[in-house]
C-alpha cells in the first residue's frame, strides 16, 4: 500500500453516538451536544495544527469526550442490566497496524487510555474485565486513574434504564434508539499518518458481560494507510458485517471513494436504524454515514473547516 499524502495538511472527525436523539428534543439539549461536540473538536485540532501525531490526537480527543458526561462513554455510560457500568474501548494506528482494546472494564477512568496502554505495552491486542484491571494495576494509578464504579453514574443515564426497565423491553433487544451512544474520533496528521480511537458505555440494559463492536478492531474501529473508521451503533450488527473493516476493504481492494465505500456499507449492508460511522482517508477527506434519525458529529481541517451537527444535512 502507498497511499498519496499531501504533507502538512490534517483532518480530523469525532462522533459522540448515532440514534439518541431527534428534532424535538429540548432546544436547550441540543445547543448543549453542539458545545461539546465544538469543545472536544476544538482539543483535537488544536493538537494537530501544533503538530502532535495521529494516535495521540485521537487518544487525547476520545479522552475529553469519556470526561463529558453528555455521552455514553467514561463518566455518563449505559447502566446495564445490574445498574453497573462496564466499559469498551480501542484504539488502531494506521501506519503500523497496532492496536489495542479493553472490554468490560469496570473502574478504568479513560478506557481509551488503558486501550492506548495495550497497543504499547502488553503484547497482545485486546484485554477483558478483571485481565484487563490487572493490567492497569500493574501501569499504576499515574498512568490510569481508577475510580469506583459508580463515579460513571448520572441521572440521565438512570433514567434511561428505568424507562428501557418499565418498557418490560427484553435484553438483547435493542432496535429502538435511545439504548444507545458512544464516541469515537479519526484523523490524518501532517504526517499523512492515520488513526482511529472509540470508547463506549455499551448499550442501556445490556447483559452482564456483553461485549459490543466499540473494542473489536474490525468491527467498531479500524485504521491502515487508506482509511481510518469508527462506528457507533447497535454494536452487534456491526460485529456480524466486520463493518469498519468492511469500509476499508472496499477502498483497498475495490478501489472505491471513501464516501461510496462508507455509504454502501451503511445503506446496503447494515439494517436501516442501527447506526452510522465517521471515516478519513489518506488525503484528509472526511466521511460521515449514517442511517439514523441523527449523529452527533464533528469535522475539522488545516483548511479552515470546523463544524459540529446532529441531523441529516449538517456536517456530511
Ligand atoms: N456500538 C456500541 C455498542 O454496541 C453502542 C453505540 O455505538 O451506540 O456497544
Amino acid at each position: 500500500m502507498s497511499p498519496p499524502t499531501i504533507t502538512g495538511s490534517w483532518s480530523i472527525a469525532i462522533h459522540g453516538g448515532a440514534g439518541e436523539i431527534d428534532r424535538s428534543a429540548p432546544a436547550d439539549l441540543q445547543q448543549a451536544y453542539r458545545e461539546s461536540l465544538s469543545r472536544a473538536l476544538a482539543v483535537g485540532r488544536d493538537a494537530l495544527a501544533d503538530g502532535a501525531a495521529a494516535l495521540d490526537v485521537v487518544e487525547l480527543t476520545v479522552r475529553t469526550l469519556e470526561e463529558d458526561p453528555l455521552f455514553n462513554s467514561g463518566r455518563g455510560a449505559a447502566f446495564d442490566a445490574l445498574g453497573g457500568h462496564e466499559l469498551d474501548a480501542s484504539i488502531m494506528d494506521g501506519a503500523t497496524l497496532a492496536c489495542g482494546a479493553v472490554a468490560g472494564v469496570r473502574t478504568v477512568r479513560n478506557p481509551v487510555r488503558l486501550a492506548r496502554q495495550v497497543l504499547e505495552r502488553s503484547g497482545h491486542v485486546l484485554l477483558v474485565g478483571s485481565g484487563a484491571e490487572a493490567f492497569a494495576d500493574a501501569l499504576g494509578p499515574d498512568l490510569i486513574e481508577r475510580v469506583a464504579n459508580t463515579w460513571f453514574d448520572t441521572d440521565m443515564r438512570r433514567v434511561e434504564l428505568e424507562r428501557r426497565q418499565a418498557a418490560g423491553a427484553a435484553p438483547g433487544l435493542f432496535a429502538a434508539a435511545p439504548w444507545r451512544g458512544t464516541v469515537g474520533t479519526v484523523v490524518r496528521d501532517r504526517e499523512g499518518r492515520l488513526a482511529a480511537a472509540t470508547s463506549t458505555g455499551g448499550l442501556t440494559g445490556k447483559r452482564y458481560g456483553r461485549v459490543g463492536d466499540t473494542p473489536l478492531i474490525g468491527a467498531g474501529t479500524y485504521a491502515n494507510g487508506l482509511v481510518a473508521v469508527s462506528c457507533t451503533g447497535i454494536g452487534e450488527e456491526f460485529i456480524r458485517h466486520g463493518i469498519a473493516r468492511d469500509v476499508a476493504a472496499r477502498v483497498q481492494h475495490a478501489s472505491a471513494s471513501l464516501r461510496a465505500a462508507a455509504d454502501a456499507v451503511i445503506r446496503t449492508v447494515l439494517r436501516p436504524g442501527s447506526g452510522g460511522l465517521i471515516a478519513v482517508d489518506a488525503l484528509g477527506q472526511i466521511v460521515v454515514s449514517f442511517n439514523t434519525e441523527a449523529m452527533y458529529r464533528g469535522a475539522a481541517t488545516s483548511a479552515g473547516r470546523f463544524e459540529v451537527g446532529l441531523f441529516p444535512g449538517e456536517c456530511q
